[in-house]
């Protein structure tokens, strides 16, 4: 362990320290060097438009995001747009974004942002949370990027960051401890417009330097003082791989299910259609099932044909 560096225990947050002030303030640095130039990002883009690429960065990556983010806010720049289409516009429009519910989600919160706030996106957390589909992380997510405030973000990639930097953790463990967010609240600039950069610029540095299977710590502002690279990085090659089981899944059949209904133009038999007839049925029966239980397809009870 790097003398003088210190460590903290998940559980017993620290006050920030000037040597915190100084490691938070070169992320901000490394960020407005090598940030990247991400849409979403631009001064110019409305709230809405931030939330949208929230919902869905969430779970997918960056370079399947952007086409898709571009394509729905040219049809719907406002949340009253997308509530004025109907549920299976949104779905058909999020296209192989995958985890099609974000999409639903994402129509029922325009809808109830033209309901319950005149079509605009709050700044308030609890509102923010209060909508469809907006969790914690989001709504903080929001304010922000979105209004430039002062928001405990913190994701993935940022917990990465700080535990391996602050507590020479590898990896975050799976659930948030309340010590741990204690720390990272600990972390955020007093001031609105620097917690916002640190916000972008710790997740950044996760997302593109402090990666979970590869550690560039010879690119890194913290190089000099993380605790991890200090203790030599124990740990690294047990990192997960990112190769999540996916063929022959229920995923993938209810995926392949979204797509045909996304290309047809009239009710299709599913279940006995020819593109799926490798399916084993009682798979098949599961996740169409399962669409209809999430209410991401409907299913006329007379023909027993499903569309969006
Ligand atoms: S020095 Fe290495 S391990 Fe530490 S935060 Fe930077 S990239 Fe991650």
């Amino acid at each position: 362990m790097m003398e003088g560096v210190p460590t903290v225990p998940r559980n017993a947050p620290l006050p920030a320290t000037s040597t915190d002030e100084a490691r938070v303030a070169a992320v901000r640095a490394w960020f407005r060097e090598a940030g990247r130039d991400l849409p979403w990002r631009d001064d110019a883009t409305s709230p809405w438009a931030v939330l949208v690429s929230e919902v869905m960065l969430q779970q997918t990556p960056v370079v399947r995001v952007e086409p898709v983010w571009r394509a729905w806010m040219e049809r719907w720049p406002t949340p009253a747009a997308l509530a004025a289409a109907t549920q299976a516009d949104a779905v058909r429009a999020w296209g192989r974004l995958g985890y099609p519910r974000r999409a639903k989600r994402l129509w029922e919160c325009a809808v109830a942002l033209v309901s319950l706030h005149g079509g605009r996106v709050p700044s308030d957390l609890d509102e923010l949370r209060a909508l469809p589909g907006v969790g914690d992380y989001t709504a903080a997510a929001v304010v922000s990027f979105a209004f430039r405030g002062r928001a405990l973000v913190l994701d993935t990639n940022v917990r990465r960051v700080i535990g391996r930097a602050w507590r020479a953790e590898p990896l975050p463990a799976a659930h948030q401890t309340v010590g741990e967010r204690a720390h990272a609240a600990s972390l955020i600039p007093g001031d609105d417009a620097a917690a916002a950069e640190w916000a972008a610029a710790s997740m950044e540095l996760g997302a593109l330097v402090c990666t979970a299977r590869v550690a560039r710590c010879d690119e890194c502002p913290l190089a000099s003082s993380c605790a991890w690279f200090a203790a030599g990085c124990p740990g690294l090659a047990a990192a997960p791989r990112r190769t999540q089981p996916w063929h022959g899944t229920d995923r993938q059949v209810r995926g392949r299910i979204m797509a045909l209904l996304r290309a047809a133009s009239s009710p299709l038999n599913v279940a006995g259609h020819a593109a799926l007839a490798d399916v084993e049925p009682g798979q098949l029966d599961r996740a169409l099932e399962g669409l209809l239980d999430d209410g991401l397809i409907t299913r006329d009870e007379a023909t027993g044909r499903c569309s969006l």
